[in-house]
């Protein structure tokens, strides 16, 4: 990318609006690469529809103890935004009534919420097959008030997922922030201490790798081999899975791809391992995101873009699944990340 890309950036570098409007156009705009609404096309259908709603994924609010370099919500101490006890509230009556088997709390650091412990309790009362909460492990070990909270997660059967960029300090503190290693496998170690991640207790423990740089995952299965043997061999630590999510090109990881004059070469490379098996089972086929305020959405990502879901029902206060189960997928060129190679969801490859 050219000084002709940097030029666009002037602040506010980080708005959905500058966002999407980059994705827009861009590579794309000299017809060099096909959009991703022709790979819609090419399966004869025009649109992107959902399948049956399983996942319901909410985002309790931006704040997070981390900075992280590729961070897709742009999370830090600094934000605000806050998911209401009302829409707490309206969450739980709508995971009440909702057929959902999997629910998945996000952030930010999720457990920063005030009334996440409460949320959490109320929710597990509702009996929901699998209850995911996404733990960055560093606030585990941020503060005392957290320290109890694998004990917490045991209590209450929540499948941890946690992202762990590598297996050694560098590369992951690099990504995170220094120090960001060591109180990880501290956490790791603390959640094997309860059972997390030991065979037979059926306690979930998994792990989130993503790229350090402009390219796309390894093999999921080899990395997973390879951060079991060195996290068990050097510091005596077990999971159970890893997941191998692509980064996509949106919020903090978009303006690292700019500033480093990475992104057509990025895009290109997600374009050329377009893979139609990964298009047939990318999560917004399966998923509802909810954010902080009660919007709803497709995915966590087009959260992100502030691309709202296209239908008359927008927000929590209306919810109206049958009339969300007719509604198109709202895609733009940022789909492509789920869609190379193995294919990329919240629960790593999708083929
Ligand atoms: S990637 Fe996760 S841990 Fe890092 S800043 Fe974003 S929300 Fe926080
Ligand atoms: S970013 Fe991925 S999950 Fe979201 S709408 Fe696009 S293809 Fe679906």
């Amino acid at each position: 990318m050219g000084n002709k890309s940097l030029k666009k950036l002037n602040n506010p570098l980080s708005s959905p609006e500058f966002q999407l409007n980059f994705l827009s156009n861009g590579v794309f705009a000299t017809g060099e690469l096909p959009a991703f609404q022709d790979r819609i096309t090419e399966t004869g259908k025009p649109f992107l529809y959902p399948k049956s709603l399983e996942i319901l994924q909410i985002n309790l609010g931006y704040m997070c103890n981390q900075v992280c370099a590729h961070c897709h919500v742009d999370a830090g101490p600094d934000r605000k935004e806050m998911m209401t006890r009302i829409t707490l509230k309206k969450c739980l009556d709508l995971i009440e009534s909702a057929p959902v088997k999997t629910l998945d709390l996000t952030g930010g650091a999720p457990e920063m919420h005030p009334d996440f412990r409460w949320f959490v309790s109320e929710a597990f009362k509702l009996g929901i097959e699998d209850f995911i909460v996404r733990s960055n492990l560093t606030i585990l070990r941020a503060n005392k008030k957290y320290y109890d909270l694998p004990e917490f997660f045991k209590a209450h059967n929540i499948h941890v997922i946690s992202s762990l960029p590598f297996y050694k300090k560098e590369k992951t503190d690099r990504q995170r922030g220094s120090g960001v290693f060591v109180k990880s496998i501290e956490a790791l170690q603390e959640l094997n201490a309860v059972g997390y991640g030991i065979p037979k207790t059926g306690l979930q423990l998994d792990l989130v790798y993503n790229p350090s740089g402009a390219f796309l995952p390894g093999n999921q299965k080899a990395l997973e081999n390879d951060y079991k043997k060195a996290l068990n061999e050097e510091f005596d630590i077990l999971f159970n899975q890893l997941f191998a999510i692509t980064n996509l090109p949106i919020s903090r990881f978009l303006e690292y791809l700019i500033a480093s004059e990475n992104y057509d070469d990025y895009m290109k490379s997600l374009v050329e391992a377009f893979n139609p098996a990964a298009l047939e089972n990318v999560m917004c086929r399966n998923t509802l995101s909810i954010r902080w305020d009660g919007y709803l959405y497709d995915c966590d990502f087009n959260q992100m873009l502030d691309l709202k879901v296209a239908n008359p029902i927008k927000h929590l206060d209306n919810f109206d699944l049958n009339s969300l189960q007719k509604r198109n997928i709202r895609i733009s060129q940022h789909c492509y990340g789920c869609t190379a190679g193995s294919g990329s969801s919240c629960q790593g490859s999708v083929v």
